[in-house]
């Protein structure tokens, strides 16, 4: 069992960044605290290992900035309707 700095029993996340892919680690499970504990669940993979697997999220990735470019460009129409009020 690992304890974060705040004495709670820590939760295991899933790391999607491009310098640690699905590296997983241990973390505060009040997001809200300013514990910001973070200890590593797995040790840090080999360059090739990194480099497939940020292959395999390229398009992962490539779709979420899709999905918010989409969002924010809604969101703004959204806006400008309902400031000219076109019901
Ligand atoms: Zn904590």
């Amino acid at each position: 069992m690992v304890c974060c700095w705040c004495g709670r029993q820590t939760i295991v996340h899933t790391s999607f960044t491009a310098i640690n892919p699905w590296r997983r680690f241990y973390a505060c499970p009040d997001q809200a605290s300013d514990c910001r504990f973070l200890g590593w669940y797995h040790p840090q993979m080999c360059a090739c290992s990194t480099m497939i697997i940020q292959g395999l999220l390229r398009p992962r990735n490539e779709l979420e900035a899709h999905k918010l470019l989409k969002s924010t460009c809604e969101s703004e129409r959204f806006t400008v309707c309902s400031v000219g009020s076109c019901f």
